[in-house]
C-alpha cells in the first residue's frame, strides 16, 4: 500500500478512497460515481481552524451543496456563505446558526431578502439599491436585519479571469471608494444594522500576496467605518485559497496564509482600538481534494488523438471545460501500472469542449477500464447538470472503509421531473 495523492492510496493496484476499493465501489454502486471521503473534509476543516483559531469559518455552501456535507459542517462548527434561497434553505436545515450564516449575492430578489429578514441571517449587501431594497423590506415586517457590505476592493487576484471576483469591473460589490458612503447610508435607513464588512477577491488563487493587498485595503475601510460610529463585530475576508490539482506542485498552505494576514489584521485592530471577529469563507480547500469521480472507460479511438470515451463529461465535472482546470487522472483497476502512452479523455456530451483531461501520460487504457477524475469535490456535483438528457450520477460517503449513499443516482423521471404536458399532447 503507498499513497499516490493526499489520502489516496493503491493496494494491490487498485485504487482506494477512505479505505474503499475504487473498483469494488463502481461495481457496487455504479458508474459514474463521485465518492467524498468524511475523513478528509474534516481534516481539512480543521487544518484551516487550525491555522485560524480565533477566526470563525463560513463554508461556502456551493462548493458541494450537500446536506450531509452541510450536516458535517455544523458539526464541525462552521457557519456558511450561502449564495441564493436554496442554499439558504439548505444551511439552516443542516443546523447552521443563523447568526453564523451570511447571505451573499450579487443580484439578490426581494423574496430572497425576505427570506434572509424572516430567517434572521446576516446579509452582504451587494449595492446602494439593494440596500434600500432590504431596508424597505425589514421595516415593513417590523425587523432590523445584520448587515455587511461586500466591499469590491479593486485586487487581482492573478487566477483564472472567470474565478477573478475582486477586480474593479468585476460585477460584485460596492467599490471601495463608495464604501464609506454606504455605511453612512445604512446608519440612516430603517431596518438596517452594520455590523461587518466583506469582500471575496477570487477562487484557486496560488500567490497569496494579493491577499494583504485586500486585507490592507479592508483595513482602511475598517478604521473609517469604524471612525463613523459603526461597531464592526467582524471583518469577513472572503476566501479563494487554491489547492494543489497538478500533483507535486508547491503551494501555500493555511498557514502560509495566516502567517501573511493574520499580522495586518491583529495589528490594525489594535491600533484602532476595536476587536471584530475575523471571519473566512473556504470552500474549495475544505471539499475539493476529498472526493474523486469514478467514470468507466465507453470506448477507445485512435484518430487525431488517442481518445478515451468515459461515462462522464461536463454535465458532471465542468471545470475543465469552464476554467480550462486541470485535474489530475488514475486508472483506478492499474493505479501502479507504468505509463505507455498519450491519451485525452473525454465525455459523452455532443460539445467539442467536452474535454476532461487532455495528452495525459498513462497506462494502457481499454474498454471497461476505471478513470478516476482526482479532486472533484467543489464545484463538482454542485455544478452538474442534465444536459443533453444525461441523469445525475450518485454521491457517495466513505468513512473508514463504509459507504453510505448520500444522493441516489438520477432515473428518467427525474429528467420529467416537474414537465407538465399540456392537455392537448396527451
Ligand atoms: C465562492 C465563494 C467562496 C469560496 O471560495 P473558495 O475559493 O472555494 O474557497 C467564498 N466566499 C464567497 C463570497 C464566494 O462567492
Amino acid at each position: 500500500m503507498f499513497t499516490i495523492k493526499n489520502h489516496l492510496e493503491i493496494e494491490n493496484g487498485h485504487l482506494t478512497i477512505g479505505g474503499v476499493d475504487a473498483v469494488e465501489i463502481v461495481k457496487r454502486y455504479g458508474s459514474p460515481l463521485y465518492v467524498t471521503n468524511e475523513e478528509r473534509v474534516r481534516k481539512n476543516f480543521r487544518s484551516y481552524q487550525d491555522a485560524f483559531p480565533e477566526a470563525d469559518l463560513y463554508y461556502a455552501a456551493k462548493a458541494n451543496g450537500n446536506l450531509t456535507i452541510l450536516k458535517i459542517m455544523a458539526e464541525e462548527g462552521a457557519g456558511a456563505d450561502v449564495f441564493s434561497d436554496g442554499e439558504l434553505y439548505m444551511a439552516l436545515l443542516a443546523g447552521i446558526p443563523k447568526k453564523k450564516i451570511l447571505f451573499n449575492g450579487n443580484s439578490k430578489s426581494d423574496s430572497e431578502l425576505l427570506m434572509a429578514v424572516m430567517t434572521g441571517v446576516r446579509v452582504s449587501v451587494d449595492s446602494f439599491d439593494e440596500l434600500r431594497t432590504l431596508s424597505s423590506i425589514a421595516k415593513s415586517e417590523g425587523r432590523v436585519v445584520d448587515i455587511a457590505f461586500r466591499v469590491n476592493p479593486d485586487v487581482s487576484p492573478q487566477t483564472h479571469p472567470k474565478i477573478a471576483t475582486g477586480l474593479k469591473t468585476s460585477k460584485f460589490g460596492v467599490p471601495h471608494e463608495e464604501v464609506i458612503r454606504a455605511y453612512k447610508e445604512a446608519l440612516d435607513i430603517p431596518g438596517i444594522n452594520p455590523v461587518g464588512i466583506h469582500c471575496h477577491i477570487g477562487s484557486q488563487i496560488l500567490n497569496i500576496t494579493p491577499f494583504a493587498e485586500a486585507m490592507n485595503k479592508m483595513m482602511d475601510l475598517v478604521e473609517q467605518v469604524s471612525r463613523l460610529g459603526v461597531k464592526l463585530e467582524f471583518v469577513d475576508i472572503g476566501s479563494g485559497l487554491g489547492i494543489p490539482y497538478e500533483k507535486g506542485i508547491r503551494v501555500p498552505s493555511t498557514a502560509d496564509l495566516a502567517n501573511l494576514i493574520l499580522p495586518i489584521f491583529n495589528e490594525r485592530c489594535v491600533a484602532a482600538g476595536i476587536n471584530p471577529k475575523l471571519i473566512l469563507e473556504p470552500g474549495r480547500y475544505i471539499l475539493a481534494d476529498s472526493t474523486v469521480l469514478l467514470t468507466t472507460v465507453n470506448t477507445m479511438k485512435e484518430a487525431a488523438k488517442k481518445f478515451v470515451g468515459i461515462d462522464a463529461g461536463f454535465n458532471l465535472l465542468i471545470r475543465p471545460t469552464m476554467y480550462d482546470s486541470y485535474h489530475y487522472v488514475v486508472v483506478a483497476n492499474k493505479a501502479d501500472a507504468v505509463a505507455v502512452d498519450t491519451y485525452t479523455i473525454v465525455g459523452p456530451i455532443c460539445e467539442t469542449g467536452d474535454i476532461l483531461a487532455n495528452d495525459r501520460e498513462l497506462p494502457q487504457i481499454e474498454k471497461g477500464d476505471i478513470v478516476a477524475l482526482l479532486d472533484a469535490g467543489a464545484y463538482g456535483f454542485s455544478m452538474s447538470s442534465q444536459y443533453n438528457g444525461r441523469t445525475r450520477c450518485a454521491e457517495v460517503l466513505v468513512q473508514k472503509g463504509d459507504v453510505d449513499v448520500i444522493r441516489k443516482a438520477e432515473t428518467y423521471d427525474d429528467l420529467l421531473s416537474n414537465q407538465v404536458i399540456p392537455a392537448r399532447f396527451l
